[in-house]
């Protein structure tokens, strides 16, 4: 069974976790575009150039400029039996530039991880940066978070500025209004579908595998 799936959900919805679970599933590449933009720079090629000049200001990385490097990542042989994509199609126009680049012979399955805002919220203000090795990891709500230090090397652990609670917000509400009009393009499409994210991770993955079983059989 050959598929290719687009893996959506907000921040700290454990879509990474679970991208890199069906990718040794299915032996298939888990395509970031975190990955691509960190790739293209380290590679110095034209179009790696052009993003190393725009991420060293902040400035954010264009539809067109984005959906070539995804293009190209594609071409790449290892894609032959599918791929898992995250991070992308993060606009409507990015997701409509990607209908075209599918094989006609793999169906496309879109996976929604659907966490609600306060989960989130409360997931992603429990996490802690450590400040020696830079490993995050979250913290239980039972302990104090304050007087813990880093499992791995005993560092301290602190708060990541992002993870505050209004900048999770904030990140939530510039996702949902990018997110929306990706999601209701591939919810009137055959192949999507929505998995309960608020349950364990290990239930997210059996889900994702007897999702992706139904869609591609
Ligand atoms: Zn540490």
């Amino acid at each position: 069974m050959r598929f290719n799936l687009v893996l959506m959900g907000p921040p700290g919805c454990g879509k990474g976790t679970q991208a890199i679970r069906l990718a040794r599933r299915f032996s298939i590449p888990h395509i970031s575009t975190g990955d691509i933009l960190r790739q293209a720079v380290r590679d110095g090629s034209p179009l790696g150039r052009e993003v190393g000049a725009l991420l060293a200001t902040g400035a954010l990385v264009s539809d067109t400029l984005i959906t070539s490097l995804v293009q190209d990542r594609l071409t790449k042989p290892d894609v032959s039996h599918g791929f898992i994509l995250d991070g992308f199609p993060r606009t409507l126009a990015q997701a409509q530039r990607l209908g075209g680049m599918l094989p006609d012979d793999a169906p496309l399955v879109v996976a929604l991880i659907a966490v609600p805002e306060e989960e989130i919220v409360r997931r992603l203000s429990s996490r802690r940066l450590c400040e020696s090795c830079r490993i995050t990891q979250s913290v239980s709500d039972a302990s104090d978070p304050d007087s813990e230090s880093c499992p791995y090397c005993g560092g301290r652990l602190v708060r990541r500025e992002d993870d505050e609670a209004s900048t999770v917000r904030r990140r939530l509400a510039t996702y949902a209004a990018e997110a929306e009009p990706v999601l209701s393009y591939y919810r009137q499409r055959q192949g999507f579908v929505g998995i309960d994210g608020l349950q364990p991770p290990e239930r997210v993955t059996t889900a994702l595998f007897a999702e992706i079983a139904r869609q591609t059989t």
